[in-house]
């Protein structure tokens, strides 16, 4: 599905129960991969996703990674050898999936770094979930393509990434704030249902709900 202009979603298979999409970004400078999935499918998916946009495997220029976790970084080592493209994550995570991916990461992220493609890319870096885990700022479309630095529940409710997925649960929670400092109208989520308008204001109600949990 197309989100805005050139921005994909593609889905994934199910993670524990629960859906898990990667994003492709179809830009000028070329094609841009955001997670990789974990299975077999997952991989035909992507391709799939790339050929329907008119592009091939060596159109990709850049993959870039949200968190070290399986079900995200599983179809790197094919992606990286479909593709030749250049692979950047959150530094934290660096070491992490380069020993369970055996692919060398290119560039290790912090917060505010900027990647020069697709109208402007900054890495937003929200640490908990993982140590170098990552959301990803699209500033020409104004979309947060915030990987599982937020969840959703069985009712469609925001949730901060539950704790048995989590390195450390309260840091992941009390830095979902950190969103709040950017201009968006759309946020992308691995593990649920995108918020496709007005996204700043439900993650600006959701971060005062945890504000109240945390003081009451
Ligand atoms: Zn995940």
């Amino acid at each position: 599905m197309e989100v805005s202009k050139g921005v994909w979603t593609v889905e994934l298979s199910e993670v524990d129960g629960l859906p898990n999409e990667a994003y492709l970004l179809d830009c000028s400078e070329g094609a841009v991969i955001i997670d990789t999935g974990y299975t077999a499918e997952d991989l035909k998916s992507i391709g799939d996703q790339l050929k329907a946009i008119g592009r091939e495997w060596k159109e990709v220029k850049l993959i870039l990674i949200t968190h070290e976790h399986g079900d995200h970084i599983e179809n790197l080592p094919k992606l990286k050898e479909l593709t030749g493209a250049q692979v950047m994550a959150g530094e934290g995570d660096v070491r992490g999936i380069e020993i369970q991916t055996g692919v060398k990461v290119d560039r290790g992220l912090r917060h505010g770094d900027y990647i020069n493609m697709c109208g402007g890319i900054e890495a937003i870096h929200i640490p908990g979930h993982s140590v170098g885990n990552m959301s990803f700022y699209l500033q020409k479309p104004r979309i947060v393509i915030v990987g599982d630095t937020i969840f959703q529940d069985e009712q469609e409710n925001l949730i901060p990434p539950p704790e048995k997925y989590s390195l450390d649960a309260e840091t992941a929670k009390n830095e979902i704030k950190r969103l709040l400092f950017y201009d968006f109208d759309i946020l992308l989520l691995a593990h649920g249902k995108n918020l496709l308008k007005g996204a700043k204001n439900r993650i600006r109600v959701f971060c005062e709900e945890l504000e109240a949990q945390r003081l009451s």
